[in-house]
């Protein structure tokens, strides 16, 4: 049983971020999304240590459907990072503000990049791609993240400064826009590069968040070096290129693990 921990763990926490949001804003939505969300992780955990081949897209799906979907076209919340700072600037702590404090600017110290590994509806699509293990070595373009992260917040800070009308219908059509960009880019760079999460390594905004907060994470891939046979599998697999077999904190593209769990999959020793 103590191998169930984890999901047990997952549950628990995104429950008590439920039950006090919908304690504190009288909202019984954030009940009802919270342990949607949470039941859903803990499934994918679940599925993982039961070694199912599709744990976690099946949890990909389950959340990222969900927030693309459910929350973003139907409920016309805007999820993406313009959506974070509309609401920042509106001074309410609602939808994609909670989003971003829980999946990617706090949650990040507990399960790291897990929300790229799990969850993300721009990478739920991207995943389906053929190019699941990068063809080649890190291009060193990484900085491009902080021209997007910029012109997001420069985009919603100028409908702000103009006074901008519909705020609201322009922050949906945006959200629409923003994910048919997201997914043109990112199927385009997949290919240019054979590399499916070519996108999530040199243009998405929201890793200037994730990743500093993710260098601290609590759960986190590590080397037992007297199991390991330095076969390099566990290298050779990693979407991220992370260089898991060293496990300080500061390793290469340490913050960079998505936690996807293929190098823990393939290593013929159990050493991860
Ligand atoms: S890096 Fe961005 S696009 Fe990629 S999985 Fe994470 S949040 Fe999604
Ligand atoms: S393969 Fe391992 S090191 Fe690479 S992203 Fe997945 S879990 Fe992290
Ligand atoms: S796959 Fe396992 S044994 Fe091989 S290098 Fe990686 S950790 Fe070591």
């Amino acid at each position: 049983m103590k191998k169930y921990w984890m999901p047990v763990i997952m549950l628990v926490v995104f429950e008590a971020v439920g039950i006090t949001l919908w304690l504190t804003k009288d909202n019984l939505f954030y009940l009802f999304n919270f342990s949607y969300i949470g039941c859903s992780i803990a499934l994918g955990l679940f599925l993982l240590i039961r070694k199912h081949p599709q744990a976690r897209r099946v949890v990909q799906l389950l959340v990222g459907l969900y927030m693309l979907v459910y929350l973003g076209l139907i409920s016309g919340e805007n999820m993406q990072i313009e959506g974070f700072w509309y609401y920042l600037f509106t001074g309410v702590f609602e939808a994609a503000t909670i989003h971003y404090a829980v999946a990617k600017i706090f949650g990040p110290l507990l399960f790291g990049r897990g929300w790229c590994g799990y969850a993300c509806w721009t990478a739920m699509v991207l995943d389906f791609l053929p190019y699941k293990i990068p063809s080649g070595p890190r291009k060193k373009i990484g900085w491009i993240r902080y021209l997007t992260f910029a012109a997001s917040l420069a985009f919603v800070a100028i409908l702000f400064l103009t006074h901008a009308a519909n705020l609201e219908r322009i922050m949906f059509w945006a959200f629409i826009a923003g994910n048919v960009l997201y997914y043109a880019v990112g199927i385009a760079l997949a290919i240019l590069w054979k590399d499916n999460r070519a996108f999530c390594k040199y243009i998405c905004p929201v890793t200037v968040f994730m990743k500093p907060m993710s260098y601290f994470s609590l759960v986190r891939i590590t080397c037992d070096k007297s199991k390991c046979v330095s076969c390099g599998k566990c290298l050779r697999v990693c979407p991220m290129n992370v260089d898991v077999l060293d496990n300080s904190r500061k390793r290469q593209n340490g913050t960079e693990c998505i936690l996807c769990m293929e190098c823990v999959k393939i290593c013929p020793k159990k050493a991860l």
